[in-house]
């Protein structure tokens, strides 16, 4: 299940680079190519779905699978601990429409003391 014009699916496919740091049957981390953070890693299913709600819905253990991924990247880069961002909707700030988690390592982002 792929989407034309997707960035993500032309990222999954190998269509165009990405510097991929862990992928499993069913997932793909790769990092941000404008990282906000010193570690900034997308993970993503490789099947196309919009957003994490319909995720939930379409691909439950794909999603758990993308939670286990976000774990194994925070584990190599920062110490195991980390922030998982959904940007759900244009609003929101989501611009790529292939639902991906933003793994982020802390780091005051606002609402910290
Ligand atoms: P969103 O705004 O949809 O939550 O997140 C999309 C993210 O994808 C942004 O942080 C943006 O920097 C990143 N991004 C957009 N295009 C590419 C790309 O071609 N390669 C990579 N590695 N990241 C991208
Ligand atoms: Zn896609």
């Amino acid at each position: 299940m792929t989407s034309t014009n997707c960035i993500f699916c032309m990222i999954v496919a190998g269509d165009i680079p990405a510097q991929k740091v862990l992928e499993t049957e069913n997932v793909i981390a790769f990092r941000d190519i404008a990282p906000k953070a010193s570690v900034h890693v997308l993970v993503a299913p490789k099947v196309h779905v919009p957003n994490v709600a319909a995720a939930a819905r379409e691909i439950p253990e794909i999603l758990a699978e993308m939670a286990t991924v976000a774990q194994q990247v925070a584990d190599a880069e920062c110490d195991g601990e980390f922030r998982w961002i959904f940007n759900t909707g244009p609003s929101a700030g989501q611009t790529v429409f292939h639902v991906h988690g933003h793994v982020m390592n802390g780091g005051s982002l606002g609402w910290d003391a």
